[in-house]
């Protein structure tokens, strides 16, 4: 058997339990380090559901990640430029967090509600971010809540909370973001190679797969593996990340289990200090310029706002 990331041919690693029934193998590459099953038929069974009932890290890593991708993606790809610069901005810039449905009746809300549903037929100038494999949609929502131009695209799951704000594979993405993702894919380098061709600067998470690997079983058994529900299936280690950078002709910087695959080279302390600062009040101050989209979303998708029929 060969790696799905090099090529190089890979041992067996540990036969792990799947899904409480059936014992696989996981083979480990010596030259770039990563570690994935082989075949992987209980897929269909691990998908029941989209969310495994097991991550309840789901809300508190949301909030957490939304706050770190603003900043990177005003900091780094010029989300805040039109706003910066003078461009227009649309939203409740004095409130923010304004309840929707309490401005509705605002003075304001009539001629932003004219503004139409083209915040997704997007500008060819204004830079915007899809969240690839985007989930329940929390992530969008919450982005766009902070004002960031992000669209959502999952196929697997259905988006909940960002309703309206599906991408429709026409808009070129400035920024794609795709969180616990790359550990559920069965065929990595083809699947990060589009992503790459579609955009490429990918911010993404994966726990890196310590070295030596970890056990895959007993009390000390690592928990990233998530045998029990059967969606991790692919397990990079640093050095299969710098691989797939390699090959796809793109930078690699990571911090904490984040990571930026991205065109032009991003200085690892540059990237490392957003990351932190995003929780240190730079999130905030970057809100303020931005304006939330929160009511103007609101009166895009309100029935109100859209055209009467002929
Ligand atoms: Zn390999």
């Amino acid at each position: 058997m060969q790696c799905k990331i090099c090529q190089n041919p890979v041992q067996k690693a540990f036969e792990a339990t799947i899904l409480e029934r059936y014992l696989e193998p996981f083979y480990k590459c010596e030259r770039c380090g990563f570690l994935s099953a082989s075949e992987v038929h209980w897929l269909s069974q691990a998908y029941t559901n989209a969310i495994n009932a097991s991550d309840t890290g789901i809300v508190a890593r949301n909030l957490h990640l939304y706050k770190i991708v603003s900043v990177i993606a005003c900091a780094l790809f010029g989300f805040s430029k039109s706003v910066i610069g003078g461009g227009a901005r649309t939203r409740l810039d004095s409130n923010p967090d304004s309840n929707p449905d309490s401005n509705a009746t605002d003075s304001s809300s009539t001629s932003q509600g004219a503004h139409s549903r083209d915040t997704h037929s997007h500008s060819t100038h204004s830079p915007l971010l899809v969240d690839f494999g985007g989930g329940t949609g929390l992530l969008v929502r919450l982005l766009r809540d902070a004002g960031i131009e992000a669209l959502w695209q999952d196929e697997y799951c259905e988006n909940l909370f960002a309703r309206g704000f599906e991408w429709d594979h026409h808009a070129k993405p400035t920024l794609l973001s795709s969180f616990e993702v790359f550990e559920h894919l069965p065929n990595p380098m083809e699947q990060i190679s589009a992503m790459l061709t579609l955009c490429p600067n990918l911010l993404f998470s994966t726990e890196l797969l310590p070295c030596p690997i970890p056990p895959h079983q007993g009390k000390e058994a690592w928990w990233y593996y998530g045998f029990a529900h059967g969606q991790h299936i692919s397990f990079y280690a640093r050095e299969t990340l710098e691989y797939i950078a390699r090959q796809q002709g793109v930078f690699l910087v990571s911090h904490n289990g984040l990571h930026l695959f991205s065109q032009r080279k991003i200085s690892p302390f540059v990237f490392a200090t957003l990351v932190r600062l995003a929780h240190r009040g730079a999130f905030w101050i970057l809100k303020r310029l931005l304006g939330s989209k929160t009511l103007s979303d609101h009166q895009l998708l309100s029935p109100s706002s859209r055209p009467a029929p002929n």
